[in-house]
């Protein structure tokens, strides 16, 4: 399905721009160079929310331009994301690979003007040269070495077997970057250098191709990760070059990690698809997601998609950078869990409970309103989805392994009297049920002459074999009375 959307979509960039003239448009353009992570996903989040709220649209532009870095499969995990998210974008996805033919127009545009020339430096020179810059301790930048050969000097080079790439000569100015988040950012006049705008190749360097690709889009506003706003200045030369009309640009700032260091891997899950897979939510994740950097006007925590667009606004996107936290993410996971319809939930568990070998493919509906017992019993215990394989574990699995607080109540020497009272009050009833529960209790009180923690703890352990877990009645409605005979007998014998 993802594969025909993106063959569907191979040349719509004419369509969005005739569509769109003077409408507002954003675009979120990952490089298939790996995973959604949560820096992504806030990128596509603000563009996704921006658009919705200014009746705009959001583009999907798959920036796969540098073959070597691409990581076969993350197009469609990037794509599966954003859905999985919820993120729904108007146009494309639009793969820059399809439009080479495009960049190149440009660049014979660019040439014709005299605004770029054929660089013959070899990676090895160009190391060098950086090598050298670097040791006089000035910032590395092209030397200019091709900058101005004569028509003679290139044949030569060319004779050689050099390759050339094309340079941009850039304008002896400074450049200013008028930013919605930060204000006017100016770059000074040597802070870049004649960059490449074609690889030897002939494919496009992200530079160009990214402003080729805004203005025949159509896009209006360029919001982006705040790594991108030293890319903007080359950008803007180019818009001025090629006489484009300029975007609007807003750089997010980075998200740190609480060490305060930038965020990686080894500050546990950051990908969007290991989130998914270890039972987050999607709508936990992106509400968490978005509070990385704005704020919304009443500080309220908890919002929909939907009230994320209602309240969204530039003006309250923070400058400075965001501090992600697990923990807030995962207590935000536990309290949508909590308030989730038992149906909706069940569904999301069953994954999971599968997973555990807990349910198989056939769900008869009599299973299910157990399943949805179990849920309603579990969901103010989980944090993350896949909770349910350790919690539900109790309903499943007839071969009780005591845990450390079970086992304290198994030296009382009360408790073999409440395990005997209680396998023979089970006999009188063919099941028990909230109706009949406290009566049940009741009786194996009278019997065993114990109450209190005397009397629940072993009750508990008698038929889960742990210490804790979630209410009594709850366990003893769903457990059959075989299964409970069971359990009791297999636990008195380990007591014996
Ligand atoms: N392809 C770039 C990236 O993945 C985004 C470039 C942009 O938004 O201009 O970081």
């Amino acid at each position: 399905m993802i594969q025909d959307k993106l063959l569907e979509n191979k040349s719509p960039e004419k369509e969005c721009k005739e569509q769109n003239q003077g409408t507002l448009k954003v675009r979120f353009a990952p490089s298939p160079t790996g995973y959604l992570h949560v820096g992504g996903a806030r990128t596509a989040l603000f563009n996704y929310l921006y658009a919705r709220k200014n009746g705009g649209a959001l583009l999907l532009r798959i920036e796969d331009t540098d073959l070597k870095r691409e990581i076969e499969g993350s197009i469609n995990r990037i794509i599966e994301d954003m859905q999985w998210l919820g993120l729904k974008w108007d146009e494309g996805p639009i793969r820059q690979t399809g439009r080479l033919d495009i960049y190149r127009k440009y660049a014979n545009a660019l040439e014709d003007k005299g605004l770029t020339y054929p660089c013959y430096c070899t990676p090895e020179e160009l190391k060098t040269n950086r090598e050298k810059m670097m040791e006089a301790g000035t910032t590395p930048h092209y030397n200019g070495a091709c900058r101005d050969l004569t028509p003679q000097q290139r044949e030569q080079k060319s004779a050689e077997g050099r390759k050339p790439c094309i340079r941009f000569r850039m304008p002896d100015k400074s450049v200013v970057v008028k930013d919605l988040i930060r204000g006017d950012v100016v770059f000074e006049k040597d802070f870049v250098d004649d960059f490449i705008i074609m690889k030897s190749d002939n494919t496009p360097s992200y530079n160009f191709a990214v402003v080729v690709d805004d203005h025949e889009m159509g896009v209006t506003l360029v919001m982006r990760g705040e790594e991108h706003l030293v890319n903007t200045p080359r950008q803007i030369s180019l818009y001025e070059a090629l006489e484009f009309s300029m975007p609007q640009f807003a750089h997010i700032s980075m998200i740190l990690s609480p060490d305060r260091k930038k965020m990686s891997k080894r500050h546990g899950t950051v990908a969007v698809d290991i989130f998914r897979k270890e039972g987050y939510l999607p709508s936990a994740l992106i509400n968490y997601i978005s509070l990385l950097g704005w704020s919304p006007p009443d500080n309220r925590e908890f919002f929909t998609l939907d009230e994320m667009v209602e309240a969204f606004s530039l003006d309250r996107i923070a400058k400075n950078p965001a501090v992600y936290d697990i923990e807030k993410l995962r207590w935000m996971n536990s309290q949508y869990i909590k308030e989730m319809d038992n149906e909706k939930l069940l569904d999301m568990l069953i994954p999971f409970m599968k997973d555990a070998g807990f349910v198989d493919d056939d769900k008869t509906p009599e299973n299910r309103d157990k399943l949805l017992l179990i849920v309603d019993a579990l969901k103010s215990r989980l944090v993350l989805l896949s909770d349910i394989k350790e919690e539900a574990s109790i309903f499943f699995d007839d071969n009780l392994e005591l845990d450390e607080g079970a086992k304290e109540s198994l030296e009382w020497d009360t408790t073999p009297a409440v395990f005997k009272a209680f396998l023979e009050v089970l006999d009188e009833y063919d099941a028990i049920t909230s109706e009949n529960s406290r009566e049940f209790v009741k009786k194996i009180q009278k019997k065993s002459m114990t109450k209190g923690k005397k009397l629940y703890m072993p009750l508990r352990v008698g038929i889960t074999g742990k210490g804790h877990g979630p209410e009594m009645v709850a366990v003893l409605t769903i457990l059959s009375i075989e299964q409970m005979k069971k359990r009791l007998k297999s636990i008195i014998e380990i007591c014996k």
